[in-house]
């Protein structure tokens, strides 16, 4: 089937690069795909993929296409949301809207799957089983729309799922998948220091200088990582943000420090968070101050399944040939795809989109060559799924 598919994704090229330009030039934040998940609706009316069920948590659209042969339930997602972000690529089918951008390719993804539904959907005849399209919205802000499109149902009956992303820094149309651990749960880390304001020439008369009890944190939060955290446990703690607003003459009374904690196990995420509390409310004590720490619980981290991934690679190395099939290395990038694998065996692969801006950056500019090489893959990866699990 594999000449079959990438004929196919030669004759859909045009189309479907037309209608991801459509939806960049469009994008949507989170929450709020409304326009987005009509356009997709459409289309999949169009193509006949099955009852389209919209309105799915919010502005989620499902469809499934019916094979005619006997097999198992393939479920392909797709992201819909776009970020806060002004686009600054200068491109023909740039961004119309202010402030908005599909900086993280959610644009590619839907119009890849679409373009997914449109090969299977010629090819009812070969598949084994039935594929479920499913086209979340609101990824980028936590909680993230994986949880509630699950609550609603879009498993029921699944036996495997996949979905991909693009890759910025991998040449256009490469994909790679990695088994097990692949990308990094994401939690958000909040401290706030309370001391004493005053004076800038009287610290000694103040409880505790929130703004060096502040830096004095970031860098005994330093430890948690490199003194606790198993060496073969991959884990980041970044604090991107250390607010002290007070002035050349002021001390300010509270301090501010925004972070974020990354892990790729469950049992040292957990263990890291109590180390963060502990760390940061014990160096304001001992110092005079005091600390609130707040955690915001994100993504887990995405897990691929061994099977799933393997059939993945190797559907690759056949359907790209093996100088474009990658070995990749854990991303610590979070991923609510994560929920779905907790839930279901499958594979969440990644696609080189050759941008030499990255994911979230004004400057993302994909090379659309990849949706020749991602629309026919993921239909050849659902079929072969089908046909290797058929009854
Ligand atoms: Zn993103
Ligand atoms: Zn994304």
């Amino acid at each position: 089937m594999i000449d079959t598919f990438q004929s196919d994704a030669d004759a859909l090229f045009a189309s479907v690069v037309a209608l991801r330009r459509t939806l960049h030039r469009h994008p949507e934040l989170s929450g709020e795909e409304h326009e987005t998940a009509r356009r997709v609706a459409e289309r999949l009316r169009e193509l006949g993929v099955g009852a389209v069920q919209t309105g799915v948590n919010g502005t989620g659209v499902v469809a499934t296409l019916e094979g005619e042969r006997p097999g198992p339930t393939v479920l392909l997602r797709a992201d819909m949301d776009a970020l806060p972000i002004q686009e600054e690529t200068g491109l023909e089918f740039a961004s119309e809207v202010d402030g908005v951008m599909h900086a993280c390719g959610h644009d590619v993804h839907t119009a890849s799957l679409l373009g997914t539904a449109a090969i299977l959907a010629r090819h009812r005849d070969q598949l084994h089983g039935r594929v479920r399209f499913c086209f979340q919205p609101h990824e980028e802000r936590l909680p993230g729309g994986a949880q509630g499109m699950i609550e609603s149902g879009v498993l029921a009956g699944v036996d495997a799922v996949f979905g991909q992303h693009i890759k910025p820094d991998l040449p256009a149309g490469t994909l790679g998948v990695r088994a097990g651990a692949a990308m990094a749960s994401s939690d958000e880390v909040y401290v706030t220091v309370t001391g004493e304001g005053g004076h800038a020439a009287e610290p000694h008369e103040l409880a505790a200088d929130a703004t060096y009890v502040g830096s004095q944190i970031v860098g005994a939060l330093q430890s948690v990582i490199s003194r606790h955290c198993p060496p073969d446990v991959p884990s980041i703690l970044t604090i991107g943000r250390l607010i002290a607003d007070g002035a050349t003459n002021v001390i300010p009374e509270t301090a501010r420090l925004e972070g974020t904690f990354r892990a790729m196990d469950e049992a040292w995420r957990g263990r890291g968070h109590d180390l963060i509390r502990r760390v940061a409310i014990r160096t304001a004590e001992a110092h005079g101050a005091t600390a609130d720490v707040e955690i915001h619980t994100g993504y887990p981290a995405l897990y691929n399944h061994k099977d799933e991934a393997h059939l993945v690679a190797d559907a690759a190395r056949e359907y790209v040939g093996p100088d474009r099939a990658l070995d990749v290395d854990r991303w610590f990038a979070g991923e609510d795809f994560a929920y779905f694998l907790q839930e279901r065996p499958g594979a969440f692969c990644q696609l080189g989109v050759g941008s030499a801006h990255g994911l979230h950056t004004a400057g993302l500019n994909v090379d659309e060559e990849a949706l020749r090489a991602s629309t026919g893959f993921m239909a050849y990866v659902a079929w072969r799924y089908g046909r290797e699990h058929a009854a």
